[in-house]
């Protein structure tokens, strides 16, 4: 029997992974009809165990959702129509391609929203065409998330993939900063089913603490929640490393051989005790003092801090202290500690000597203002300067992929009117949606039940070593194009060739390319073998399912292409549809640092600046006034997924949480209504009156606001909500990572 799916009569039941949120579920469909009917937690899956969230519940919802995009659209003045793929290409070639030539190829600007790194293709293909498209204005989501935890782990680590994970399974103690993972299912951290594994750490008779603005559910959960004022993470974490240092509680054990720096720490943290930041922080001193003694008390600890410490002002400074205490408290590479995954695709080499390259930014910096390149990237809150500013290498066209900017990145009202003087737009997305309807050609890709998956980013950042591959459910509908054809056609244009090359020659020479690239490095499996003899032991494999198998054939459990070796390959994960099991995470230093130094370099200069600025603002007394902060909910992700009636009906979600102590002054009461005012933007929006927020402190969901018209989103559009991003700041960031402050907005409210 198949088995991946067995069909009786019309009915059948098919595994795959769920492509939605980083946590990796394993779902079971049942399909009646060619329909799928059903769907559940699969309690089979080696990772999940049955666990799903209701937007898992409702993926088929996607599938058969008659306003998305099925065949290409071209804009006819303000209309749009279908047009076939041919068509759309050429207008593609015609609308950019002159462009390039004329302007240069930085007159291009890339978007890429945060679904690509849900998607086999896109993780395997974007690289190529960002490679063959050569721009500079590279912009993505990763700047309005999760970019500070990149660059701290490039300083510290060596490079910016390097993120360890909290070993949740195994810890005693959670502090965690910023992260409701009870809803956001977990981030920078892939566990399904946080939930339970987060009442597992309380019932072994471990302590979680959350530091966080709002009482979330995850407070709600934990032993302990401290109020935080918003983006002053960085010196509560300043204070712990102090304590850590004055009451001789510092203890890395075996890992000190490893790193370098820890005395440039030790003086650096000195000006920070708990009792000069504490007022800043809204906290007691004597709370950080018992918090850092309980870290180093603990059998096993872990600091864990996600989306609320990274979009500040401070957000490197927050993530680069997160592991230093993790490297003080000697818990990081620790079981129970912060690890690093070792995922199948992994470039695992035996025997490796520590130390590599290094980090580096800077590499370029944007034309106005003058950021630095971080990961090629450039801050998505630069994208609206670089296209309203003339002048040589100003943005003219853009591609954007599976994102929507205008809702999701700062100050969306000024990005809009930017995005309206474009020479030329192109969207792969399946929606017209705030961002697309401005588009010249949208290229919709097929729905995520007729692609394939396999999460490759998400390995990498999984609390245990798991591989699972997923067949399509459905064969690709008429008239679908699938994802890695429509990027190959991009790559293809971009390379200056036309129609006459096959897109399976370009596919071809992009796994040549993998190919050469792993022959040639030191400690490789296939160092130096021919290149001919590995493609033709791929088979007559196609598209990313040729590469992945061979990135896990090549990688730390794989068969290394020996005809006598047992290994991980695509076809035994073909046979395990609820996936494979590798283990719990195992200490990798020394062999995983890919510092120059081959050590953990704990003082990394780029802190210095934000420090400094800390060091001031500390002197001076704490500041006053409302500030904006975001949250999530279980029924949303990010700006889309909004046109599935089943998650967004009911009570409407976009309104303010306000403290009573600052409802009173203005005489609101929940359900009625204020106008909340930034340096940037205004918006109407009712209130709920709650102490789940503290004092000063306003909340507001994001990547709502679909009441734009030319979109295509009917249910969104029923259940609009407003667009949080029209308050903040596109100026304010963090400099190290050119990441937006998207927490901790000062903002003014009045009564309407
Ligand atoms: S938690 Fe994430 S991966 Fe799991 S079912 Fe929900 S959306 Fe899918």
């Amino acid at each position: 029997m198949n088995p991946v799916s067995s069909e009786v009569s019309g009915h059948r039941e098919a595994f795959r992974t769920c492509p939605l949120c980083e946590a990796t579920c394993g779902l079971k469909l049942t399909i009646e009809e060619g329909e799928v009917t059903r769907v559940e937690g699969d309690p089979d899956d080696v990772f999940s165990h049955g666990f799903l969230c209701p937007k898992g519940a409702v993926l088929h919802h996607l599938d058969s959702d008659p306003d998305r995009l099925r065949l290409p659209q071209v804009r006819e003045g303000d209309t749009w129509r279908d047009a076939s793929w041919e068509e759309a290409f050429a207008r593609i070639e015609e609308g950019l391609m002159p462009l390039i030539q004329k302007y240069g190829r930085n007159a291009v600007a890339m978007y890429l929203g945060n679904p690509n790194v849900h998607n086999l293709s896109s993780t395997i293909y974007l690289r190529p065409l960002i490679k063959t498209l050569r721009t500079q204005n590279l912009f993505s989501a990763s700047t309005v998330d999760q970019m500070p935890k990149h660059v701290s782990s490039g300083w510290m680590f060596g490079h910016p993939r390097l993120i360890p994970v909290p070993d949740i399974d195994r810890t005693d103690y959670l502090l965690m900063l910023g992260a409701n993972p009870w809803v956001s299912n977990g981030s920078l951290c892939t566990a399904p089913d946080m939930p339970g594994r987060l009442k597992a750490i309380r019932k072994r008779g471990g302590k979680i603490v959350v530091v966080d603005p709002r009482k979330t559910r995850s407070a709600r959960e934990a032993d302990e929640h401290l109020w935080i004022q918003p983006g002053m993470d960085a010196l509560f974490l300043l204070g712990i490393a102090s304590t850590l240092f004055e009451e001789g509680l510092v203890n890395t054990g075996d890992l000190r051989e490893h790193c370098t720096g820890l005395v440039d720490v030790q003086d650096w943290v000195k000006g920070f005790r708990p009792e000069q930041v504490a007022s800043h922080c809204h906290m007691e001193a004597g709370t950080i003092r018992r918090i850092a003694r309980e870290l180093t008390e603990a059998p096993t600890s872990v600091v864990y801090g996600r989306i609320g410490t990274c979009t500040t002002e401070f957000g490197s400074l927050s993530s680069w202290l997160i592991d230093v205490i993790n490297v003080l408290t000697g818990h990081l590479d620790r079981p129970g500690g912060a690890m690093f995954p070792m995922s199948a695709h992994s470039r695992y080499r035996e025997n490796k000597k520590p130390g590599g390259r290094g980090f580096r930014t800077g590499r370029w910096h944007s034309r106005v203002g003058g950021h630095p390149e971080v990961m090629g990237e450039l801050p998505v809150a630069a994208l609206a300067e670089e296209i309203e500013t003339p002048g040589e290498g100003q943005v003219r066209a853009l591609l954007t992929i599976a994102g929507n900017p205008v809702l999701s990145t700062p100050n969306g009202h000024r990005l809009e009117k930017a995005l309206g003087t474009l020479d030329f737009m192109v969207c792969v997305d399946p929606y017209r949606n705030e961002t697309t309807r401005y588009a010249d050609v949208i290229l919709p890709p097929p729905s995520p039940l007729q692609r394939s998956h396999y999460d490759l980013a998400f390995y990498d950042l999984s609390i245990r070593n798991v591989a699972n591959y997923s067949e399509p459910i459905f064969p690709l509908q008429e008239g679908c194009l699938e994802e890695s054809a429509i990027l190959l056609h991009l790559i293809r244009m971009f390379a200056g060739q036309d129609a006459s090359v096959p897109l399976s020659f370009v596919d071809d020479f992009i796994v040549k390319q993998w190919i050469q690239s792993e022959i040639s490095a030191e400690g490789s499996p296939i160092s130096g073998r021919e290149a001919d003899d590995i493609l033709a032991a791929l088979g007559d494999q196609h598209g990313p399912e040729r590469i992945l198998d061979f990135l896990l054939r090549v990688g730390p459990y794989g068969d290394g292409f020996e005809p006598d070796k047992e290994g991980l390959s695509l076809s035994l994960l073909r046979e395990q549809p609820h996936g494979i099991d590798l283990g719990a995470l195992e200490p990798r230093i020394p062999e995983v640092l890919a510092t120059s130094s081959g050590t953990i370099e704990l003082a990394p200069p780029g802190v210095i600046p934000d420090m400094d600025k800390l060091r001031q603002q500390i002197q001076q007394e704490p500041t006053s006034g409302l500030v904006l902060i975001g949250r999530r909910h279980l029924r949303s992700n990010n700006s889309w997924m909004h046109n599935l009636e089943h998650l967004v009906r009911g009570k409407g979600r976009c309104h303010l949480l306000i403290h009573p102590d600052d409802a009173a002054p203005i005489s609101v009461e929940t359900g009625q209504s204020v106008m909340i005012q930034s340096r940037v933007g205004a918006l109407q929006v009712t209130v709920e009156v709650t102490d789940d927020i503290m004092p000063g402190v306003v909340c507001l969901p994001h990547g709502w606001g679909h009441n734009q018209p030319n979109t295509s989103m009917h249910i969104a559009a029923s259940h609009p909500g407003v667009n949080t991003n029209i308050l903040t700041d596109e100026a304010v960031m963090d400099a190290s990572s050119g990441t937006s402050v998207l927490n901790g907005i000062p903002v003014e409210i009045s009564a309407v």
